[in-house]
């Protein structure tokens, strides 16, 4: 049975990209924190179904909720970076970026005691032209990206990115890559990796993505935030298309979830990073090598 990635973009519900035009940065320190009850929440789903997961977090979120990162790693689950403070690449100078993964990993591995090997852009913020990121995630340490989701949306996608777990050859070295998962229906590829897509879209649709990942023998990749878990949280005015985005579904979510937990079996990412890293190099190009590893990781 193939372990799917299950994954977690560790955020408060004001940081999102969506509402960048509506709640200052200045104003986050002032806001409501609700992270903590969302994570544990999932933490004790996640328990249940004696699942694994990668926890993407935000250093800003790392520098104030500690003990919450530590309990993260000490349940067995994976601490990777998703940024300092929900920058998204595009908006960032190569130096920025550099500063918040550099920085964001330091804090993660202080309070972990763990190499931190992954990173997740803010709102999948790494597209065509701002390639320069995962030149720098190989320079600061990083083994893996988990930013390219090979789908055409507005303001965001890598249209032309592979669908599965691959080996990216850049002139810095080599990073695995670690797409969401889609799915190919009538000539598109359809976001089927979670967030609002699996609170607003029918069930099958992620069911379907993960199962044709099984039949193509590799892991897929599902993601979702805290605050989808979170019913209560404070509404903030916004447009009625941000409003359903954000705000849709909360209710069914923990249901669903709890369905899919228990319907597929998941894993943290650095398990199938460490099958890549023991596999020899594939020649650049081609990923069959690797993939047949990820594929053998998945049925053990
Ligand atoms: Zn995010």
């Amino acid at each position: 049975m193939i372990a799917h990635h299950f994954t977690i973009d560790v955020e408060e519900y004001f940081q999102v990209s969506a509402f960048e035009s509506r709640v200052a940065r200045s104003a986050w320190e002032r806001l409501e924190s609700r992270v903590e009850g969302e994570v544990v929440r999932l933490l004790e789903l996640l328990a249940r179904h004696e699942a694994r997961a990668t926890f993407f977090v935000l250093g800003w979120v790392a520098e104030r909720h500690a003990e919450l990162i530590r309990t993260i790693a000490g349940a067995g689950h994976e601490v990777a970076s998703h940024g300092w403070d929900h920058a998204r690449v595009t908006h960032q100078t190569p130096t920025q970026f550099r500063e918040s993964i550099r920085r964001s990993k330091g804090v993660l591995e202080d309070l972990t005691g763990a190499p931190v090997l992954g990173f997740r852009a803010p709102s999948f913020s790494i597209v065509p032209g701002r390639e320069w990121a995962l030149d720098i995630l190989i320079q600061e340490g990083y083994r893996y990206d988990s930013s390219l989701f090979p789908v055409r949306r507005p303001g965001y996608g890598y249209p032309n990115g592979r669908l599965d777990p691959h080996w990216l050859t850049r002139s810095a070295g080599r990073l695995a890559e670690i797409p969401p998962t889609t799915l190919r229906w009538c000539g598109l590829e359809l976001p089927a990796a979670g967030g609002a897509y699996f609170r607003l879209l029918p069930y099958g649709v992620v069911r379907a993505g993960l199962r044709r990942c099984e039949r193509r023998g590799v892991p897929g990749t599902f993601y979702i935030h805290p605050w989808e878990l979170d019913p209560a949280q404070p509404r903030l005015a916004v447009p009625w298309i941000t409003r359903l985005r954000h705000y849709g579904g909360l209710r069914w979510m923990a249901r669903r979830l709890d369905r899919l937990l228990a319907e597929f079996r998941f894993t943290a990412v650095r398990d199938t990073v460490a099958a890549l890293l023991a596999a020899p190099a594939p020649p650049a190009r081609d990923h069959a090598a690797a993939l047949g590893v990820v594929s053998a990781l998945g049925t053990s």
